[in-house]
């Protein structure tokens, strides 16, 4: 039978999944941890702490700053040591608060032991406030807060959740190693988040390329319907492999049918995507009241000798974790925060992790050598392999002439940045880089319309 894959465009790049088989093992606390206020989508979060005062593990330091904003926890216990403005990945200044690492103290009621929860409380209002006050975004690399998005706008309503456990581009395997590490907690957390969304059907979409996650998650769903009918409803969907599948308007149009229109929501259509890393954040703080405090990161590449996939407490610099796996190999010219095609490069290795940091990948001279570019041959591959069925060679042309209106009208806020476009062209023309930068521009003019309103 044809596994279900999203209708347009989309491309094969090879898996690389070459850390697949490192388990999680937790990173070594680092002397500090430095705490961005901006590390979701919408408003920076404000400090609830002033410099000197002492600080526990999950301790709130930073309050929602609007609707759609989300608290930041200390990762680490100690002293607050500064709050101000600190070089993020690509050296742009971030408010940031800094704690200086003493022991490692948690906040009473966080319970730090292994056992499984599986009793999910009835109060739905409740529960969505605990995710809130978790500090839980979506880890699937969008980090826009959870309990917003599990908040549907009066008139639509959620017809299915789709847990993403697609995991698509090459290289990174943390979800994957969640999934079969962690599988009770991530279905418990589906449940908690299906119940709030009014008890709706869920899906948990995995790529055809991790038989033994998808054999897993569907004997951990055999075994807690037996439990509970709060299980029910679960069923694991297995997906073609196809980049991006796990995007999340390719996902609903594969698990679905539906298409998400321009500048829409998922909601819109009845779907919400959570990723699986998010439905154990979800478990993590409603059964064992843990924040979002650490994620599972994976360190990989080919030049890489130290495979890893790590469980590291938010706020760690990048540095540390690749000298705690033996420093950064001589070949290696890169490292890129995320997978090779929608990862962004780091031009500062002390630069800490986020909520949503989900791999370091170290590249070669060779693997990021830019081939010499051509002129356009306009063969239409690009558009061929774009999966928002955008016209990249038009949209690349458009931003380098600052067209900004013809940009809007082409819908150049609608790509993904998913770089498919990129990865197909044979002129080698670097789309994406060029895209992104017309995508902010059309962006902009939509927010600064919005405004004057
Ligand atoms: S990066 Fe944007 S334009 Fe290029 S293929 Fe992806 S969605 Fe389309
Ligand atoms: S793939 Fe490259 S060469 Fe072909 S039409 Fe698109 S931009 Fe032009």
């Amino acid at each position: 039978m044809r596994k279900p894959t999203f209708s347009i465009g989309g491309v094969h790049p090879h898996d690389s999944k070459i850390s697949r088989e490192c388990r999680i093992e937790p990173m070594p606390l680092p002397d500090s941890a430095f705490l961005a206020v901006s590390q979701h989508i919408g408003a920076p979060a404000k400090p609830l702490v002033a410099v000197g005062d002492k600080v526990k593990v999950g301790q709130p330091i930073a309050e929602p700053g609007g609707f759609v904003s989300a608290y930041i926890h200390a990762s680490v216990s100690g002293t607050v040591k500064s709050i101000a403005p600190r070089a993020d990945l690509a050296g742009n200044p971030v408010m940031t608060i800094e704690i200086a690492r003493e022991g490692d103290e948690w906040m009473e009621g966080i319970d730090q032991s292994d056992t499984l929860v599986t009793d999910i409380p009835d109060d739905n209002k409740a529960l969505l406030e605990k995710i809130k006050l978790g500090g839980i975004v979506g880890l699937g690399g969008a980090t826009f807060p959870t309990h917003v998005k599990l908040s549907p706008p009066p008139g639509s309503k959620c017809e299915r959740l789709i847990i993403n456990g697609c995991e698509c581009e090459p290289y990174l395997t943390s979800d994957f190693r969640v999934l079969l590490e962690k599988g009770e907690q991530v279905i418990v957390g589906a449940a908690i988040l299906k119940q709030v969304l009014g008890g709706v059907p869920c899906t948990v979409a995995i790529e055809e390329n991790k038989p033994e996650a998808i054999a897993h998650i569907n004997e951990v769903i055999a075994k807690l319907q037996k439990l509970s009918p709060k299980f029910n409803g679960i069923e694991v969907m297995t997906m073609k492999m196809r980049y991006p599948q796990g995007g999340e308007k390719q996902l609903i149009d594969a698990v679905m049918h539906r298409q998400v229109g321009s500048g829409a929501l998922p909601i819109s259509v009845g779907a919400v995507v959570q990723n699986v890393g998010t439905a154990l954040a979800v478990y993590d703080m409603v059964q064992k009241n843990k924040p979002l405090i650490d994620n599972t990161v994976t360190v990989t590449g080919e030049c890489f000798p130290h495979q890893a996939n790590l469980l590291v407490r938010v706020g760690t610099p990048l540095r540390s974790i690749l000298e705690h796996l033996g420093g950064i190999p001589e070949e290696a010219v890169k490292v890129i925060s995320g997978g090779p095609m929608m990862g962004k490069a780091v031009a500062n290795l002390d630069a800490a992790t986020l909520k949503g940091t989900g791999a370091l990948l170290l590249l070669t001279e060779k693997q990021t050598a830019r081939k010499e570019e051509g002129p356009c041959i306009r063969c239409g591959k690009c558009a061929e392999a774009c999966p928002m069925g955008l016209e990249p060679f038009l949209l690349q042309k458009l931003s380098r002439n600052g067209d900004v209106e013809a940009l809007e009208a082409n819908a150049a806020q609608d790509c993904i940045e998913c770089g498919c476009c990129l990865y197909s062209c044979p002129a080698n023309i670097p789309l994406l880089d060029i895209i992104r930068l017309g995508k902010a521009d059309a962006m902009k003019a939509i927010r600064d319309r919005a405004a004057k309103k």
